[in-house]
């Protein structure tokens, strides 16, 4: 069931030992249909959280909003409270924005964003955009595909949103495909995928790249893969069955 997968997703990602996200920190959602999805509602928290913490929303006000020029901040909050199916429910965050518009995505049925202490310690430096268009070893390639999406720094909100659907589109125009792993400058990561596992495999994945990127970088200068590397490992077969077994 959504609502199961989705708590048991949004429970791995919380888990305290794989610093990802504290407190109210991190958002996962389920498409339930082409209409509706649920969300993590605003402020709860990732490893904790229970059914009632869960929003279910309307898709296609979100993506309304996307297309807006200029909203006032009250105007986005009564937005965001009227996507709600059961006006009873809690209110979904201003990232609910950004994970309306990627459940539309091919192929796409979860999104977890969090702030992994690693990934953000990458993001937070010069070495941000080479970390989303690289990539330094074979299962990196596997789990997180061949480069990221890279969103220069921009304040959460619809702005942010809309900075996502951009560099998202251009990043499908330019690849091919749809991405796996979404870093945000300054802030953090969304994953995307089929499934609770793709989303978690991306992330951990994302998390361990990161943590190797400062190791390389606290010995020397990172070496990363060559462009011919990574497109020869991403077309292997024996990497596609890999993917597979994986349910990536
Ligand atoms: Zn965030």
């Amino acid at each position: 069931m959504s609502l199961e997968a989705l708590l048991g997703l949004s429970h791995e990602l919380g888990r305290a030992e794989r610093h990802l996200a504290i407190l109210g920190e991190g958002n996962t959602s389920v498409r339930l249909s082409p209409e509706q999805f649920l969300v993590k509602a605003s402020g709860g928290n990732l490893a904790s959280l229970v059914p009632e913490g869960v929003t279910a929303c309307h898709t296609a006000p979100l993506l309304k909003l996307l297309d807006a020029e200029a909203m006032t901040d009250a105007a986005i909050d009564q937005a965001l409270l009227d996507s709600r199916v059961d006006p009873a429910a809690k209110k979904p965050s201003v990232e609910a924005i950004f994970h309306a518009w990627l459940l539309t995505l091919p192929g796409v049925g979860f999104v977890g964003h969090t702030h992994p202490v690693s990934v953000n310690g990458v993001l937070c430096s010069e070495l941000a955009r080479e970390f989303a268009n690289r990539r330094l070893f074979p299962d990196e390639i596997v789990c997180c595909g061949e480069a990221s999406v890279f969103v220069p720094y921009t304040d959460p909100g619809l702005k942010l949103a809309q900075a996502i659907r951009r560099e998202t589109v251009a990043f499908q125009e330019r690849y091919g495909v749809v991405p796996r792993v979404i870093l945000l400058e300054n802030h953090g990561l969304i994953a995307l995928g089929p499934n609770p596992a793709s989303v978690l495999a991306a992330t951990l994945m994302a998390d361990k790249a990161a943590r190797i990127l400062l190791g390389a970088a606290a010995v020397g200068t990172p070496r990363f893969l060559t462009p011919e590397q990574v497109v020869r490992i991403s077309g292997r077969p024996d990497e596609h069955h890999r993917r597979k077994v994986l349910g990536l």
